[in-house]
């Protein structure tokens, strides 16, 4: 009988003749089948996985795997190309388009023996915090079906909570990975701006985008990590610097941990907002277990210390300007001629076939978001928010680096409250937005964050710590994302 719990775990099964990649890819497609209520994926690639999978298990028969990633079974968020493969993200705009080259992530994935399994749902266009937004219905909290996922990627962190494939990858703009991954108790990781080629990946605002894992442990995310990030030709924003071993530093650590004792751990320095864990948005269960795991932190040897964060307020203004301006341009190229669905209106104009094709073809949530960045670059507006926005991006940069001078790391909440209920805030955006006040701030000034599952609240929904560190300081988050998930344990 097929389970899984680390790739580690699974690769040591595989050599050992203990399972297959057929068996781990037919375990996975029932489970999928048995959870087709969940809506988690929006194509399952059956066939095709199996097919990979006896060609990898042909090729590893003599015992050494192919790559890193071998027989790793994967779900793709529905904004990361996959050549051949339809491509929408969740929006009736692109119809069944497909896809006619590889994402530079897909390209790794695949290069290291990972198999395909399916498209994920999500937010249409990536803008969400629920789920709620796809044109094809919202992804079900596997924790409690009556419960959003979270969102954007909400299919990808149900398709891992729920056990549907081993990791996936989604997209983080503001929180888009964490979110989720806190609402449904999985481990996600935003890293870097930077550290992973956007290549490939259907943009909503291009200086924030970045591509993201959900996991069950810290170790998988960091191997998953090490395979997907570095340099790339076909994206000049990617960083140069030499991707580190992750996963071996991480593996490394608990095994001192696990065998020394913790005390030969490492000990971090932190910081938390007084105002992100003051906050009155902030769920009082969440606040009093978080205080409390800071204790234990503080037991097992590591300092933590509360400092002002007096920007705090900004953060969602300043990334729903930002952002809305960036998507406003990104999002012209679907106008029906050169990308996108085309109005079947006759007897139109260009303009009026322009209009006639983005209202039917956009949902209500992305067409509020362009009209909101039109209005934040029109010329009577742009220095009074656009260009305002700029600005208080730069100082929270400089805080940042600020903070990072004196601090290896900061914590805080992912997320102000658990899981809501389907429907609950559909009516009233600004409250959607207010929820993304711990999420957005990484995104804005391009540091690494991952969401941990430490806590479950009274209510019984799962909830995550945010940890966050320097600008391509992986290497820590992903070490002291371990230790903290043992010390919880
Ligand atoms: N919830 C945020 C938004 O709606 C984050 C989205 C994302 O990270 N893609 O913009």
């Amino acid at each position: 009988m097929f389970g899984f719990t680390t790739i580690k775990a699974f690769h040591t099964a595989l050599q050992n003749g203990q399972t297959t990649c057929v068996e781990a890819v037919l375990f996975y497609t029932k489970a999928i089948a048995e959870h087709a209520h969940l809506n988690a994926f929006l194509e399952v690639y059956e066939t095709e996985a199996v097919e990979r999978a006896m060609q990898l298990d042909a090729a590893a028969a003599s015992g050494a795997l192919t790559g890193p990633l071998h027989g790793v079974v994967v779900g793709l968020k529905d904004v990361i190309a996959h050549k051949g493969h339809t491509l929408t993200a969740s929006s009736k705009m692109l119809g069944n388009f497909e896809s006619v080259y590889n994402a530079t992530v897909t390209e790794k994935l695949l290069a290291a023996g990972a198999i395909i399994i399916g498209r994920q749902n999500c937010d249409e266009f990536a803008m969400g915090s629920s789920n709620e937004n796809s044109a094809f219905g919202p992804v079900l909290n596997a924790a409690d079906n009556n419960k959003v996922s979270g969102g954007s990627s909400g299919g990808s962190a149900v398709a891992v909570q729920a056990g549907l494939c081993m990791i996936s990858l989604g997209s983080d703009t503001g929180g888009s990975v964490r979110q989720p991954a806190d609402f449904c108790g999985v481990v996600g990781i935003k890293p870097s701006y930077g550290r992973i080629s956007r290549y490939g990946l259907i943009a909503y605002a291009s200086s924030f985008d970045q591509i993201g894992i959900f996991s069950t442990t810290v170790e998988d995310a960091a191997l998953v990590l090490e395979v997907i990030a570095g340099a790339d030709e076909y994206d000049s924003t990617v960083s140069q610097r030499p991707v580190e071993p992750y996963s071996q530093a991480v593996a490394s650590g608990m095994s001192i941990a696990a065998s020394e004792s913790d005390s030969s751990a490492k000990k971090y320095k932190l910081a938390y907002f007084k105002e992100a864990l003051y906050h009155p948005s902030l769920d009082p269960a969440i606040q009093a277990q978080i205080l409390s795991f800071i204790q234990s932190m503080q037991a097992a040897g590591h300092t933590v210390e509360p400092i002002d964060f007096n920007l705090l307020e900004y953060v969602v203004p300043t990334y729903y300007v930002l952002t809305t301006a960036e998507a406003s341009s990104n999002l012209s190229r679907y106008d029906g001629v050169r990308f996108g669905h085309r109005t079947n209106k006759e007897g139109i104009d260009l303009t009026e076939m322009y209009k006639a094709s983005r209202s039917e073809g956009f949902g209500e949530e992305v067409k509020r978001r362009i009209l909101l960045g039109t209005f934040v670059l029109s010329e009577g507006f742009f220095d009074a928010y656009f260009t305002k926005a700029q600005q208080v991006r730069q100082l929270l940069k400089q805080r940042t680096d600020a903070i990072f001078s004196e601090y290896d790391a900061i914590l805080s909440p992912t997320v102000p409250a658990t899981a809501f209920a389907i429907g609950a805030k559909s009516d009233d955006p600004i409250e959607m937005f207010l929820a993304d006040i711990y999420t957005v701030y990484p995104n804005l000034v391009g540091i690494p964050a991952i969401s941990i599952p430490l806590f479950t609240h009274p209510n019984g929904m799962p909830f995550g710590l945010q940890l966050m560190t320097r600008s391509f300081d992986e290497m820590n988050l992903l070490q002291l994302s371990a230790q903290l998930m043992k010390l919880k344990s």
